[in-house]
């Protein structure tokens, strides 16, 4: 892929323009599920968006598109009249910073990771379609960030290179509960940002290092599901989603060690055993088998 197209399909990305993987269930207002002290989930257009109502806290984590961001604010304002606090941006996509400018002004703190204001920045320096969205996080942190809210403890945390260089996990301490960002596609072919910065053998470590850092009974929300599996889970979710990024490593070292062209590692399908995964259009497994040639021979 050229140049010119990587950059409209950047855009289209930012954009959110017909991304197969929203939520196909979404319905004009949104869907509000609500999973353990007063902490849920939103679903409607682009990434799902965690929050946190209460009495007296008021959190969303990610902001999706601006139509659907007013949505979510409006659902919360059923919930609690507490103001809004607090935004974090898992990482800088479209479809989870489009809403920002609705939260802002209106939040008093607005946090990512510190790779998320930059990569916003160049995402408006590329794209040549729509207002440049200029809400970005002014509360950055470069390891963790932790913060009171209410009777709630958030936490931050970046593990490193991911899906792109800016992921954030965001731990709702009381609730127990998880938001991986798009660091988990549920059952899905991932997208993968390696101009962003994403890495592939990393995402793995950081797979493994959640897994096995947070609380067994943790529940875990998801940027993105395949619809019959949803947007929530539990660590054995993560551990699929691991286990198919090993597999597309594996597959393209074993093709590399074969002496294989790029070309004809890339030309396939479906991976064996993952035959279940959704594949979208627009990022598909040659495009991930693609990559991690990159990764692998640090072309
Ligand atoms: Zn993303």
């Amino acid at each position: 892929m050229d140049r010119r197209q990587f950059l409209r399909r950047s855009s289209l990305l930012a954009a959110g323009a017909a991304l197969p993987f929203t939520n196909l269930l979404g319905r004009a207002s949104g869907n509000f599920t609500e999973l353990r002290r007063n902490v849920g989930y939103f679903t409607e257009r682009g990434g799902t968006i965690g929050w946190l109502a209460s009495e007296n806290a008021m959190a969303v984590i990610d902001s999706q598109f601006p139509e659907t961001a007013r949505n979510c604010l409006n659902g919360l304002r059923d919930k609690s009249d507490h103001p809004l606090d607090l935004l974090i941006n898992t990482h800088h996509h479209g479809d989870h910073t489009s809403g920002n400018p609705i939260f802002k002004g209106m939040a008093e703190t607005m946090t990512g990771h510190e790779n998320v204001p930059k990569l916003m920045k160049k995402a408006n320096e590329e794209s040549d379609e729509g207002e440049p969205n200029t809400a970005y996080p002014t509360t950055t942190y470069a390891d963790s960030w932790q913060m009171d809210l209410g009777d709630e403890k958030l936490h931050a945390k970046y593990y490193g290179r991911g899906h792109t260089s800016g992921d954030s996990v965001i731990y709702f301490e009381k609730a127990n509960v998880v938001h991986m960002g798009d660091l988990v596609f549920n059952r899905m072919n991932p997208y993968t940002d390696r101009p962003a910065g994403a890495s592939i053998m990393n995402w793995i470590k950081i797979l493994e290092t959640v897994a096995s850092e947070y609380p067994l009974d943790a529940v875990y929300i998801f940027g993105h599901g395949k619809p019959e599996y949803g947007v929530t889970g539990s660590k054995e979710d993560l551990e699929v989603m691991r286990d198919y990024l090993s597999a597309i490593i594996e597959y393209v070292q074993q093709g590399v060690d074969k002496g294989l062209s790029k070309k004809e590692i890339t030309d396939k399908k479906v991976l064996d055993g993952f035959e279940n995964f959704l594949y979208a259009d627009f990022w598909t497994l040659p495009d991930n088998l693609g990559v991690a040639y990159e990764e692998v021979t640090q072309s």
